[in-house]
C-alpha cells in the first residue's frame, strides 16, 4: 500500500520558530529517505514561506502560523498558512527581486527560491485575510 502520513502544527509568528518549522518538516519527511540535497531544498523552501508569514504576514504583531504536511507515496505536500495582512498582487510578489521591505534588506527572492527548490508552488492570498502557500515535491526519484 502507498505510504501516507499527515501532520499539522501551529506556532506563534516569532522568528525563533523559523528553525522549529524547518526541523519539524525535516523530521517528518525522514521516512522518505531524502538525500542531503532534497532535505536542504525542502528546509529552505519551508524557511522562506514561514519567514514571509512572520515578517510580511504579521509584521510587528504576533499571530499564528499553521504548518501542515501530507506525505503521499514518495511526494510531500507542505502548506504554510497565516491570517495576516495578505498580498495585493500575488503575480507581482512572486517576481524575482520584488520586495515591499527593501529597508529590511530583504532581497525579494523568497518565492523564487521556493519555486526553484520545490516541484510546485501555489500561492493564495486575500488582502486583510491572509496567505496560504502550498508546495509539493517528489522525493527520491532521480531516474525519471
Ligand atoms: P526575501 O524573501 O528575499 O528576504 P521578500 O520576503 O521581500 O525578500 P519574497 O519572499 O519573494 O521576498 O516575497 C515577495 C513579497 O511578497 C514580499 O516583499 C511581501 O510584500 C509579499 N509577501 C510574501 N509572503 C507574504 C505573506 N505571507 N503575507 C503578506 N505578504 C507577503
Ligand atoms: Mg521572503
Amino acid at each position: 500500500m502507498e505510504k501516507r502520513n499527515e501532520m499539522c502544527v501551529e506556532f506563534d509568528s516569532r522568528s525563533v520558530n523559523e528553525g522549529f518549522a524547518r526541523v519539524a518538516v525535516a523530521a517528518f519527511i525522514a521516512e522518505l529517505n531524502p538525500t542531503m540535497d532534497e532535505l536542504a531544498d525542502v528546509k529552505t523552501a519551508v524557511s522562506e514561506a514561514v519567514t514571509n508569514a512572520i515578517i510580511h504576514g504579521y509584521e510587528e504583531e504576533i499571530g499564528k502560523v499553521n504548518l501542515s504536511c501530507v506525505l503521499e507515496g514518495d511526494a510531500i505536500e507542505i502548506v504554510v498558512k497565516d491570517t495576516g495582512r495578505g498580498i495585493d498582487d500575488v503575480e507581482q510578489a512572486k517576481l524575482p527581486f520584488f520586495t515591499t521591505k527593501p529597508e529590511l534588506e530583504r532581497s525579494g527572492m523568497g518565492f523564487a527560491f521556493m519555486e526553484a527548490f520545490m516541484d510546485e508552488v501555489e500561492v493564495k492570498s486575500a488582502p486583510g485575510k491572509g496567505t496560504t502557500v502550498k508546495m509539493r515535491k517528489q522525493i527520491g526519484r532521480k531516474d525519471d
